[in-house]
């Protein structure tokens, strides 16, 4: 599986749904894992090869290494998860950079990462240390291979390492000078060019252990202990391993130009609060929804929200009479109804605190948000229905939906030039649940479409090409 998940990789490939983990699902219809979750499961990966780089280490025979392997005692914490949707970033008609001046968020105390589905590396770093760090990962094409989901964990939080690695001032091993003698070149091998030629005496970078790579006559990766397992090396070893120059190397930028990233922790894994609520909510009768979406913080045992009115402008100042606090409950801050419990009033502002605290690692710590409230429109609206396509289709036609609530459903297909109406789903009553409709639409012309879903009275939308 791993040859063809690494290799899919360059292929062109289907995006389902909306082209990107998202905060509620995975973005085809699998509303049990999302994007928080991706961005948590990956640091716990990235830091479980940091933790365990003694036992990682593989000594390359002929370079003379010190007697015990190093200790990685760098860790990551997750600071929070945001969603762009835009369509300049996502097909890169901006470049990195342009992306992150849009985005950057504290990109001089916290290392930002843009999962960039359309990039064109699996890994790109901003450079080489300096004091504004960032990386792109691609991540999602390979996850939405069924196949890979497990294998594009692993290669995500390698990923993560070997990018940073960049951001700490490492360079690749195998062919360059990366100040380093303890991280072995690549070893000599004869590569045969692709016309055919020879070019004797170049560095070989072992992906994967392969004896049917050609050489004139050595041959690059043809026995187990020419394969490295280094994290600047191009591997598909897992996990990899640091030498102590890198560490080395890793610790003084930080002493220096990345001073700034380091962040206090005892030790050991402290927790981090993080939230994602909408600015503001309509306040209805029966059905107010203020959710806060608290799957992002991070490593946190017990959790306690505080809330209360402010005066806009005025965020320090609860005004007496409106504090609530749901004192500390234990487990991880999920998706957390706040009109279950606090009677929010229309047209008010409101500070939203969370707190979170790990009890095996102090301190806890606080992230605050304000969010506004408006009066009920008329009707009341429907925060109920999710559309998803897969996007582009050929002659099968995927939908996703998932409706929260019962009612009444029509679906139809649009050509955007001719105005052709194609019917997907008649007008049906259905229940709350998820669903998956395919239809066969080979007699449709190529072209761009939109979906429109017509869900109790609400229109949602969605483009996708028909190829
Ligand atoms: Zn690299």
């Amino acid at each position: 599986m791993d040859d063809a998940c690494s290799a899919a990789i360059n292929d062109g490939f289907l995006y389902m749904g909306s082209g990107n983990f998202t905060e509620t699902s995975d973005g085809f219809g699998n509303n049990n894992y999302n994007g928080y979750q991706r961005a948590e499961e990956i640091i716990i990966k990235a830091n479980s090869e940091l933790a365990n780089n003694i036992d990682q280490w593989r000594k390359t025979p002929g370079e003379s290494y010190p007697p015990t392997p190093p200790q990685n005692n760098i860790r990551y914490i997750l600071s929070g998860v945001y969603f762009h949707r835009d369509d300049d970033a996502y097909y890169h008609t901006l470049t990195r950079n342009q992306i992150h001046a849009k985005y950057n968020i504290d990109g001089n105390d916290v290392l930002d990462v843009y999962h960039a589905p359309k990039d064109g590396f699996d890994g790109f770093a901003s450079g080489f240390g300096g004091s504004n760090k960032y990386f792109f990962i691609r991540d999602y094409p390979l996850y939405i291979q069924p196949a890979c989901q497990n294998w594009s964990l692993e290669f995500a939080g390698k990923v993560y390492n070997h990018e940073i690695g960049h951001t700490l001032s490492l360079r690749h091993t195998w062919n360059e000078q990366d100040a380093c003698n303890d991280t072995p070149l690549g070893f000599i091998y004869d590569r045969v060019t692709n016309t055919g030629g020879c070019l004797m005496n170049q560095y070989a970078n072992c992906y994967r252990f392969d004896p049917n790579i050609p050489g004139c006559p050595r041959k690059p990766c043809d026995e187990q202990h020419k394969i490295t397992n280094n994290v600047m090396d191009y591997t598909e070893q897992f996990p990899r391993a640091y030498t102590q120059c890198q560490i080395n190397r890793i610790n003084s930028e930080l002493a220096g130009n990345g001073n700034t990233y380091i962040h206090s922790c005892n030790g050991c894994m402290p927790s981090q609060a993080f939230f994602h609520m909408n600015k503001s909510y309509w306040i209805c009768e029966n059905t107010s929804s203020v959710v806060l979406n608290g799957l992002a913080s991070f490593n946190e045992t017990i959790y306690l929200i505080e809330i209360c009115e402010i005066v806009p402008g005025q965020p320090s100042n609860c005004m007496s009479g409106t504090y609530y606090s749901t004192g500390w409950m234990t487990g991880t801050v999920g998706r957390i109804e706040l009109a279950s419990f606090y009677n929010f009033l229309p047209d008010k502002s409101y500070k939203i605190t969370l707190t979170v605290d790990n009890e095996d690692c102090p301190p806890s710590h606080t992230f605050e948000q304000i969010i506004g409230t408006k009066g009920c429109p008329v009707p009341e609206p429907c925060v109920c229905f999710e559309l998803m396509a897969v996007n582009p289709f050929g002659d099968e036609f995927s939908l996703y939906y998932d409706a929260t609530e019962s009612g009444l459903l029509e679906v139809v297909l649009v050509n955007q030039v001719s105005g052709q109406v194609t019917q997907l789903i008649s007008p049906t009553q259905i229940s709350a649940g998820s669903y998956i409709h395919r239809q066969n639409v080979g007699h449709l012309p190529t072209g761009s479409y939109v979906v429109l879903a017509n869900f109790k009275g609400e229109q949602y939308a969605k483009t996708a090409i028909r190829f």
